[in-house]
């Protein structure tokens, strides 16, 4: 996406260099660079965030055992050790023995393994930061040896909790 000169509020200033030539600015670009700056701290966020948030902050009893829970069964210990690795394209196996590509991946069980992210693929689907919070917990809810549909409902649950405190520290680093 283009942003012409005509966005430029009067009074802003008048360009001093550049006589002559484009001056695109690409909002795909400043997105990807953002998911960058945001996923580059995402690990120190998800482990302030565990290590800070009460259970009392969950007006769902079945989120704080949810919580209570995975943090018991090792979720900090997994964030610290995980890596997170950018790729063109992710994948992850079925029950049944097949490859599908997806936007996030990781291995059931794999405690303090990799998890696949996919730039490309996180941001074509739009996400907001709380997705991108969800997705990383749905990762490492595999890894402490969730199938799919636990690790979604953990993600879901919890990316919201994780994006509200990562706003109350880094509102620069915003990703929607
Ligand atoms: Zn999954």
């Amino acid at each position: 996406m283009r942003l012409g000169s005509n966005f430029i509020p009067r009074g802003i200033g008048s360009p001093r260099r550049g006589y002559g030539h484009g001056g695109g600015g690409d909002l795909t670009a400043i997105r990807k660079a953002r998911l960058g700056q945001m996923l580059s701290v995402a690990k120190t966020e998800l482990l302030g965030w565990s290590a800070a948030v009460k259970q009392e902050s969950f007006p769902d009893p079945q989120i704080r055992q949810l919580f209570a829970r995975i943090l018991g069964e090792g979720l900090r210990s997994d964030i610290q050790s995980s890596h997170y690795e950018l790729k063109n394209r992710c994948f992850y196996t079925t029950p049944h023995g097949g490859e599908l590509e997806s936007s996030a991946s990781a291995r059931i069980g794999d405690r303090g393994g990799a998890i696949c992210l996919n730039p490309e693929a996180i941001l074509a689907a739009g996400a907001t930061d709380a997705d991108v919070y969800a997705l990383l917990l749905h990762e490492h809810a595999h890894h402490l040896g969730y199938q799919e549909q636990e690790a979604e409902a953990i993600g879901n649950a919890l990316g919201d909790y994780v994006a509200a405190y990562f706003y109350s520290r880094l509102p620069s680093s915003r990703l929607i």
